[in-house]
């Protein structure tokens, strides 16, 4: 297909992340999130710990917010809550990746937050509706630098923290999440056709909670350095 025509309409380029020691940026097509994927959280939101396959959701690529940004608090909440999470960058993938060559398929990691709006004005019991409005709403996936396989390996081990203002909040090591990120990949490529530039979030330890306009979330990953955001005034 030759899209090199004018378009009818103006529209943003697709977003991308930068790339730790060098130049090119990383282009994100989708993000995959998964949901549920440490025991103490799962306990602290009151579900299931033993599910057959991690929840899935995604979030529009053109949520992705720039390390360093400043969120409008979203509209339709009161209750608006970080989730740090490993992030899994896909250089390749297709259908029915098997568990042993998945990671052959990662370009590689960073840290992101998937930011919630943990209860939605209007909406008090959503049980069974889809997690769209709480959690694919604009400027709710802030990740920042990707770090490629060659020069962190494979990172499945390491602490995972974010503190707010300066008071730890989530602490944690990697080596806790229930899916492993092979095991994530298999499953989700069951479903859909992995492709470069797919993001994948993967799950939040526990310790999640509110922040409030003027607040600054600071996130960590071993070997991925540091991620920063700041809450600004409500969305308008
Ligand atoms: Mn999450």
């Amino acid at each position: 297909m030759d899209h090199s025509s004018n378009f009818v309409v103006s529209v943003e380029e697709r977003p991308s992340l930068p790339v730790n020691g060098q130049p090119d940026r990383y282009p994100v097509r989708r993000i995959y999130c998964i949901g549920r994927n440490y025991v103490a959280h799962v306990r602290e939101m009151g579900g299931d710990e033993k599910l057959d396959f991690p929840i899935v959701f995604q979030k529009p690529t053109d949520s992705i917010e720039q390390d360093g940004a400043v969120l409008d608090y979203p509209t339709m909440t009161s209750n608006y809550h970080y989730e740090l999470e490993l992030v899994v960058a896909m250089k390749s993938g297709g259908y029915n990746i098997p568990v042993e060559k998945a990671l052959d398929h990662v370009y590689g990691y960073g840290i992101g937050l998937d930011m919630t709006r943990r209860s939605v004005d209007g909406q008090s019991d959503r049980p069974n509706q889809p997690w769209e409005l709480g959690k694919a709403f604009d400027r709710s996936c802030p990740v920042g630098k990707i770090y490629p396989v060659g020069q962190v390996g494979h990172v499945d081990t390491g602490a995972i923290r974010l503190s707010v203002d300066g008071t730890v909040r989530q602490d944690a090591d990697l080596s806790m999440m229930i899916w492993k990120t092979p095991e994530i990949i298999a499953n989700l490529s069951r479903y859909f056709s992995l492709e470069a530039g797919d993001i994948i979030l993967t799950g939040t330890p526990s310790g999640v909670g509110a922040v409030t306009s003027g607040q600054h979330i600071v996130g960590t990953i071993e070997r991925l350095g540091e991620l920063s955001v700041t809450i600004g005034k409500a969305a308008a």
